[in-house]
C-alpha cells in the first residue's frame, strides 16, 4: 500500500495538479500531473502521466467548481488502488506575518487566510476554494498550505519598507514577495545542481503569465520586485507592475473610480493585454504585427531589464542571472531581449544555446552565468507537507 499527497496549485485561472508516492524514506515520486480549470466556458479536468499520456479527460456538460473536486478525488482513489491518500497540499500566495512555513489548515487557519483576501485579490480566493471543497467532501484529510510569501520573509528595513507614515507598518503594511515556491525551487537547483553557484549574487527572473525578480544568495531572497501584493514590480500579462500610486489617485478624481474598478483595472485590464489592446499572451504578440502588440514586448523588456539591475544592486553586482517559468524558459526571443538591455553589464549569451533552450546560454565570456532552469512549484509543495508530517 502506498501513501501520496495531492498538490493542487491554484493560479488565476486555472488549478495545475501533481500526484506524488510518498515514501518512508527518500524522495518523492511523481506520479501524475493534471489540470482542473472550472471557470472557462468548457469546464474539464485533465490528468496525464509523467510521459504524457492521458490518464482521465473528464469534460462534463455542465460542471463547477465543487464538481471537478468531487471528480478529482474519486478518480485519485481509485488510480491509487488501495493506497492511502494522505494529505493535500496547496498553493497558498499570502501568508501575511503569520505564516512563513508551511501550516496545517484548520478552520483558524482558513479565516486568517481568508482575511489576506483584500492583498491578493486575485489569487487568494482562488487557492482557498479547493482547500473549502476539499474540507467539505473529505473533512478528515489533511490539507496543508505552503506560501509564495515565505520565502522572503526573512526582508526587512529598508527592503521591506514603504515610505508611508510608520503606524501602517504596523498593519501589515509592508512588502512581503511573492512567487516564494518557484523560488525556493530554483534555490534548491542550484544548490543541487552547480553548489558553487549558491554563494553567488543572483537574479531569478520568474516570468509568467505573473512576473518577478528575485535578487538572491545562499538559497535567500536579499530583494524582489513585488510587494505588499501581486501588482508590484515588473510588467505581466494582465497587471500593471510598478505604477506611480498618483495614477490610483488621478484615476479616482478624473474617472471616479472606486477601489473595486481600480482593482479591475490594474490586475485584469492592465499589463501586456492593457498596452497592446491585444492579448495578455507574448506569443500572440510576438507573433502579432500590430505596433501595439511591439510596444507592449518593448515596455516589458525594458522594465525587465530595469528590474534587473535594481536587483543586482541589492547585491552590490550579478554573477548569475536565471530564467524561469513560461516565458522565460521558453521564449528564446523575450530572454534574448532581456540580455541585451542588460549588455553594459557584461552580460552576454550563445544565441545558439539560446535558441535551443540549453540550461546554460551565456558564452564564456559574458560577466555573468545565464541559466534556463525549469520551475517546479508542486514539488516544493509537495516537499512542504512532508516536513510538517514529519
Ligand atoms: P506561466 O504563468 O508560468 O504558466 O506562464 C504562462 C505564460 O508563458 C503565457 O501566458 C505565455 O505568455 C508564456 N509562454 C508560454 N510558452 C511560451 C512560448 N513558447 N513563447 C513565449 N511565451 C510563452
Amino acid at each position: 500500500m502506498r501513501d501520496a499527497i495531492l498538490v493542487l496549485n491554484a493560479g488565476s485561472s486555472t488549478i495545475k495538479l501533481a500526484l506524488y508516492a510518498v515514501p518512508q524514506q527518500g524522495d518523492a515520486k511523481l506520479l501524475c500531473k493534471g489540470l482542473l480549470d472550472a471557470h472557462s466556458a468548457a469546464p474539464h479536468l485533465i490528468i496525464h502521466d509523467t510521459s504524457g499520456a492521458v490518464l482521465f479527460d473528464h469534460r462534463p456538460d455542465q460542471a463547477g467548481h465543487h464538481e471537478l473536486i468531487a471528480a478529482l478525488l474519486d478518480w485519485t482513489d481509485e488510480f491509487l488502488q488501495g493506497g492511502r491518500l494522505i494529505a493535500t497540499g496547496h498553493r497558498i500566495v499570502h501568508g501575511g506575518r503569520r505564516f512563513v512555513s508551511p501550516v496545517r489548515i484548520d478552520a483558524d487557519v482558513l479565516q486568517a487566510l481568508d482575511a489576506l483576501t483584500p492583498l491578493a485579490p486575485l489569487h487568494q480566493p482562488r487557492g482557498l476554494a479547493p482547500i473549502r471543497a476539499i474540507g467539505a467532501l473529505r473533512p478528515q484529510l489533511a490539507q496543508v498550505a505552503c506560501f509564495d510569501t515565505a520565502f522572503h520573509s526573512d526582508l526587512a528595513p529598508p527592503v521591506s519598507r514603504f515610505a508611508i507614515p510608520r503606524r501602517f507598518e504596523a498593519e501589515g503594511l509592508r512588502r512581503y514577495g511573492f512567487h516564494g515556491l518557484s523560488y525556493q525551487f530554483i534555490a534548491g537547483q542550484l544548490a543541487r545542481q552547480s553548489p558553487p553557484l549558491t554563494g553567488k549574487r543572483s537574479v531569478v527572473a520568474h516570468l509568467g503569465n505573473g512576473a518577478s525578480l528575485c535578487a538572491m544568495r545562499n538559497g535567500r531572497s536579499i530583494d524582489t520586485t513585488m510587494g505588499l501584493t501581486a501588482l508590484d514590480g515588473l510588467v505581466m500579462g494582465t497587471r500593471c507592475g510598478n505604477l506611480d500610486p498618483g495614477v490610483v489617485l488621478t484615476l479616482q478624481r478624473l474617472h471616479r473610480f472606486g477601489p473595486d474598478e481600480v482593482e479591475r483595472l490594474l490586475y485584469y485590464e492592465s499589463g501586456l493585454l492593457g498596452v497592446s489592446e491585444i492579448s495578455a499572451d507574448v506569443r500572440t504578440l510576438l507573433a502579432s504585427d500590430d505596433p501595439r502588440a511591439k510596444e507592449a514586448i518593448d515596455l516589458f523588456v525594458y522594465r525587465a531589464g530595469a528590474g534587473v539591475a535594481a536587483m543586482a544592486h541589492a547585491m552590490a553586482g550579478l554573477d548569475v542571472l536565471v530564467f524561469t517559468a513560461g516565458i522565460g524558459e521558453n521564449s528564446a526571443e523575450i530572454r534574448a531581449r532581456i540580455v541585451a538591455e542588460l549588455g553594459w553589464l557584461g552580460v552576454r549569451i550563445d544565441d545558439q544555446a539560446n535558441a535551443a533552450g540549453r540550461r546554460r546560454i551565456s558564452t564564456e565570456a559574458s560577466a555573468v552565468t545565464v541559466l534556463v532552469l525549469k520551475t517546479d512549484e508542486e514539488a516544493v509543495i509537495v516537499e512542504g507537507c512532508r516536513k510538517l508530517f514529519g
